[in-house]
């Protein structure tokens, strides 16, 4: 069976040998008889797991000690609520800053307004978010109990290179489309949260990392499932958790230690991105959509010149095998996602497909 190069934005591609080794101990887990999904989240076994998936970030990441690694339900968007129930809080204005450079961020700042006030700070929206906008220190509120950032835009193909300074006040970093895609001091944040489904593993759950002085402040009526110190306490089992998705990302994390770590696979993504970058700046045919100073090394965008071409062009391009190509509804065009999964061979066969493509309808 050959498996096709998915340059979907998420649930993305896994690496092979995790998929492999997942299927390999699916019915007989640690020669147990029975399946990981088929045992307590309070074994020894499914401990042993968890404690593993610390111990690998912790290591791949380099979270320093004084920050807590949670795992908590529902996702990337369940954090748009839990972060402002866990830290709006914080001071007693009960204000929050929002750098709008996406959707995401967009969603996330009205969610944050349930309980408190949001001040959008900056915001792209006037160039459909292609790029990540100037931001002066001195313009912070300093009432403010958090600033809220997307480090990468998966919509629109765009990054923060930089993370704005916010001094005392603790920076948030929703990091789903880029968490372990390059190094980053965890020392700048005080929170960073990441949907599982586009770097990590499955969808469904959220990696949480929190600064731990920022635990404990959370809004009475929080639920106790959204309440971080909660899932501090109780090492993330106030209930059963998803244990599937935490043991799928202990073989991702271990796999992503094997390739070398952080330093090692920013430097793969770097020159599979710099591939596609390249190719697309050499054209008239394709044309990028994000401002190259703040290009995304995860996903890349582009247009064709020929809008009417589109549909033959991710026609084609599926029955070639380099699947799920098409844009966010958002934006259009073209999308290729190419978090840490995504071979160079595959982004080799998508330039191979559009100069291809180029030759024929150019
Ligand atoms: C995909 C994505 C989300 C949404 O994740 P869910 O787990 O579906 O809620 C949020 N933020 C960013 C930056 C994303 O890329």
């Amino acid at each position: 069976m050959s498996r096709i190069f998915n340059f979907g934005a998420g649930p993305a591609m896994l690496p092979t040998a995790v998929m492999e080794k997942a299927q390999k101990e699916f019915l007989n887990y640690n020669d147990m008889g029975s399946s990981v999904i088929e045992i307590s989240h309070r074994s020894a076994e499914f401990d042993e797991i968890i404690n593993r998936c610390d111990s690998l970030l912790s290591e791949l990441a380099e979270i320093p000690p004084n920050y807590k690694i949670l795992y908590v339900h529902g996702g990337a968007q369940m954090q748009f609520s839990g972060v402002p129930l866990n830290l709006i809080n914080y001071k007693p204005a009960r204000k929050a800053t929002f750098m709008l450079t996406g959707n995401w961020a967009v969603k996330a700042s009205k969610e944050a307004s349930r309980y408190g006030t949001s001040i959008n700070a900056i915001s792209s929206e006037d160039a459909s978010f292609s790029y990540i906008p100037k931001w002066n220190p001195s313009d912070l509120d300093l009432e403010s109990s958090y600033v809220h950032i997307t480090s990468n835009n998966t919509l629109y193909g765009t990054r923060w290179h930089k993370f704005p300074e916010t001094g005392d006040i603790p920076l948030v970093a929703d990091m789903t489309s880029e968490f372990l895609s390059r190094k980053i001091d965890i020392n700048q944040f005080g929170i960073i949260f990441a949907g599982l489904q586009k770097n990590l593993g499955p969808a469904g759950l959220a990696l949480v990392i929190i600064r731990e002085d920022l635990l404990g402040h959370a809004l009475p009526e929080t639920p106790s499932l959204l309440n971080y110190k909660v899932y501090e306490e109780q090492h993330s089992l106030a209930n059963t958790n998803n244990t599937f998705a935490i043991y799928m990302m202990s073989l991702v994390l271990e796999w992503l230690n094997e390739q070398g770590g952080v330093g090692k696979i920013e430097i793969e993504n770097s020159r599979k991105a710099a591939l596609l970058y390249d190719f697309i700046d050499n054209s008239d045919f394709y044309e990028g959509t994000a401002h190259p100073d703040h290009r995304s090394i995860m996903n890349v965008t582009f247009n064709l010149s020929e809008n009417e071409l589109l549909s033959d062009f991710l026609e084609q391009a599926r029955a070639a095998g380099l699947y799920a190509l098409k844009g966010h509804r958002a934006v259009g065009g073209v999308r290729a996602s190419i978090y840490n999964a995504m071979p160079y061979k595959g982004c080799e066969a998508l330039v191979d497909f559009m100069r291809e493509f180029e030759k024929d309808r150019g």
